[in-house]
C-alpha cells in the first residue's frame, strides 16, 4: 500500500507533484516524500506523516526543476522510520537515481541476502533499496539498461516511478498488480497511481501502463518498451473492493461502479428480511448503493464518520475498548432506533471493527442487524503490498461464516461469493485479478518463509 507519482517537463514539478500525492493520500499515510531534478542534479524532501505534514510551501520552494517523482507510504515491508521513506536516492560516480516503488518485492530476502555476501551495505530495511543495489551492480553503462537489468532479478509486486537528472521512467511488473497511469498537462508528461491524482491537477488521462511496460521519458521522446517475459495477469482485485478511491478509474474499471455492482450481486446472493441498508462509511458506502438498489431497502446514514481524526489520537486512560472505532463512528439514533438493518462493509480482516460497530448499533437500539460482506472472507496474507496480516490474525481462519457471525454479534452474516466479485469486476473467468487472499492460490510461486523475513529484518532494525 503505497502510492506513486511523477512528471516530466513541467515549471512547477514539485507543486504539481505535491498535489498529487495529496490525492493519493489514501495509499499511505505514514510518510511522504518528492525528489525533483533540474536536468543536472537531484534535490529531496522527506518526511514522517501526512502530505501536509510534511511540505509547505517553504519546502516546495527548495525543489527546484521541471521533472519530480513523489511518494506516500504505508508500511508493508519494511519499518516505519524516515529512512524507509521514500523516494530512495543514490548517488553514483556517474550519476543520481531516485525509486518510488508500490507493491512488495517477494525475493527481496533472497536477493538482499546475495548482495550483502558480495560486499553490498544496505542502510534501509525497504525491500526498494534491494533495486538501487541492483543497478548499482548492473555493470551496464547505459542507465535505463541498467534498470532493466536490475527489474529482471525482481519477483513480486512492483510499480516504480524511477527519476534521474533528465529521465522519468515508469514501470509496472509483468502481472501487474498495482495500478499506473500515464496522462499529460500541458507539454508534461505525468505518471500516477489512480486517477484521482491525475484529476486533482488538471491532466488529460492518456491510457494506463499496462503490465510489463516500462515507460521512458526524456529529451528524446517517450518510449514504451516490453521487456519482460509474458505471464499471467494478477492486477489486486482488494485495489477494487478497498483500497483505491472510489473516482479513480483503475484496471479499465471505474471503482465506484465496481463497487456499486458488488453490491448489487450481494443483494441477490444473500437478501436480508430488514427495514433499511446502512453502510459503514467510507468503506462500505458504494456497495450499500448497489445492495439498497438491487433490493429495494432504503438506504440510510445510519453510522457518521468524523473525518478529522489523524493518525494517532490520544486516549483518555480510562477509555474503554471501542473507544478507536467510537472515535470514527457514531450512530444516528433515530435513524437505527428499532429497525432490522442491514450493515454493509467491504471486509471483515481481523473481525475487531466489525465487532465493536455492531455492538454500538445494538446500543444505539438498532432491532437486528444483518451483516453483508462486499467480498469473500479473507484467508491469505497478502504477499505483494497489501497490509493484511498474518494468516493466524485473519478471523476467517478460525471461525467459519456463522462463527464470525457469533463473534461479531449479528443476527446473520454473509459474504460475497468470489463467482459474484469476479462477475462484479467484469472478469467472470478470473483471468486479469489476482485473488489470492480469498483462495491462498498465490499467482508467484515463491517462499513465503522468506517473505517473513523481511519482516523479522525490521524488527531488529534501531530506529
Ligand atoms: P477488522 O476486521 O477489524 O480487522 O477491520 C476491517 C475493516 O478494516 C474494514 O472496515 C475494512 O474496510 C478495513 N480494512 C480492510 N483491509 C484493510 C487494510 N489492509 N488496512 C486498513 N484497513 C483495512
Amino acid at each position: 500500500m503505497c502510492g506513486v507519482f511523477g512528471i516530466w517537463n513541467h515549471p512547477e514539478a514539485a507543486h504539481l507533484t505535491y498535489m498529487g500525492l495529496y490525492a493519493l493520500q489514501h495509499r499511505g499515510q505514514e510518510s511522504a516524500g518528492i525528489v525533483t531534478a533540474d536536468g543536472e542534479r537531484l534535490f529531496e524532501h522527506k518526511g514522517m506523516g501526512y502530505v501536509s505534514d510534511v511540505f509547505t510551501e517553504d519546502v516546495l520552494k527548495k525543489l527546484p526543476g521541471h521533472l519530480a517523482i513523489g511518494h506516500v507510504r504505508y508500511s508493508t515491508a519494511g519499518r516505519s522510520f524516515l529512512q524507509n521513506a521514500q523516494p530512495l536516492v543514490a548517488h553514483r560516480a556517474w550519476g543520481s537515481l531516485a525509486i518510488a516503488h508500490n507493491g512488495n518485492i517477494v525475493n527481496a530476502f533472497s536477493l538482499r541476502e546475495a548482495l550483502e555476501r558480495d560486499g553490498a551495505i544496505f542502510s534501509t530495511t525497504t525491500d526498494t533499496e534491494v533495486i538501487l543495489h541492483l543497478v548499482a551492480r548492473s555493470r551496464r553503462w547505459d542507465l535505463v539498461d541498467a534498470i532493466l537489468w536490475a527489474l529482471h532479478q525482481l519477483k513480486g509486486a512492483f510499480t516504480l516511478v524511477i527519476l534521474t537528472p533528465d529521465t522519468l521512467i515508469g514501470v509496472r511488473d509483468p502481472y501487474g498488480f498495482r495500478p499506473l497511469w500515464l496522462g499529460r498537462k500541458d507539454g508534461a508528461w505525468v505518471l500516477a497511481s489512480e486517477t484521482s491524482a491525475l484529476d486533482l491537477i488538471d491532466a488529460v488521462p492518456e491510457r494506463e501502463v499496462q503490465p510489463g511496460e516500462v515507460i521512458v521519458i526524456n529529451e528524446d521522446g517517450i518510449q514504451s518498451l516490453k521487456p519482460f517475459p509474458a505471464t499471467v495477469r494478477a492486477q489486486c482485485i482488494f485495489e477494487l473492493v478497498y483500497f483505491s478511491r472510489p473516482d479513480s478509474v483503475i484496471f479499465g474499471r471505474s471503482v465506484s461502479e465496481a463497487r456499486v455492482e458488488m453490491g448489487r450481486w450481494l443483494a441477490r446472493e444473500a437478501p436480508a428480511d430488514a427495514d433499511i441498508v446502512v453502510p459503514v462509511p467510507d468503506s462500505g458506502v458504494h456497495a450499500a448503493i448497489g445492495y439498497a438498489e438491487a433490493s429495494g431497502l432504503p438506504f440510510q446514514f445510519g453510522l457518521i464518520r468524523n473525518h478529522y481524526v489523524g493518525r494517532t489520537f490520544i486516549q483518555p486512560s480510562q477509555a474503554n475498548r471501542s473507544f478507536g472505532v467510537k472515535v470514527k463512528l457514531n450512530p444516528v439514533r433515530p435513524v437505527v432506533g428499532g429497525k432490522r438493518v442491514v450493515l454493509i462493509d467491504d471486509s471483515i480482516v481481523r473481525g475487531t471493527t466489525s465487532r465493536k460497530i455492531v455492538q454500538m448499533l445494538r446500543q444505539a437500539g438498532a432491532r437486528e442487524i444483518h451483516v453483508r460482506i462486499s467480498c469473500p472472507p479473507i484467508i491469505g496474507p497478502c504477499y505483494y503490498g497489501i497490509d493484511t496480516p498474518s494468516e493466524e490474525e485473519l478471523i476467517a481462519n478460525h471461525y467459519d461464516v456463522a462463527g464470525i457471525a457469533r463473534f461479531i454479534g449479528a443476527d446473520t452474516l454473509a459474504y460475497l461469493s468470489l463467482e459474484a466479485l469476479l462477475r462484479s469486476v467484469g472478469d467472470p473467468q478470473g483471468r486479469e485479478f489476482c485473488v489470492a487472499c480469498y483462495t491462498r492460490d498465490y499467482p508467484i510461486p515463491a517462499d513465503h518463509q522468506k517473505i517473513k523475513q523481511i519482516r523479522i529484518l525490521e524488527r531488529t532494525a534501531v530506529e
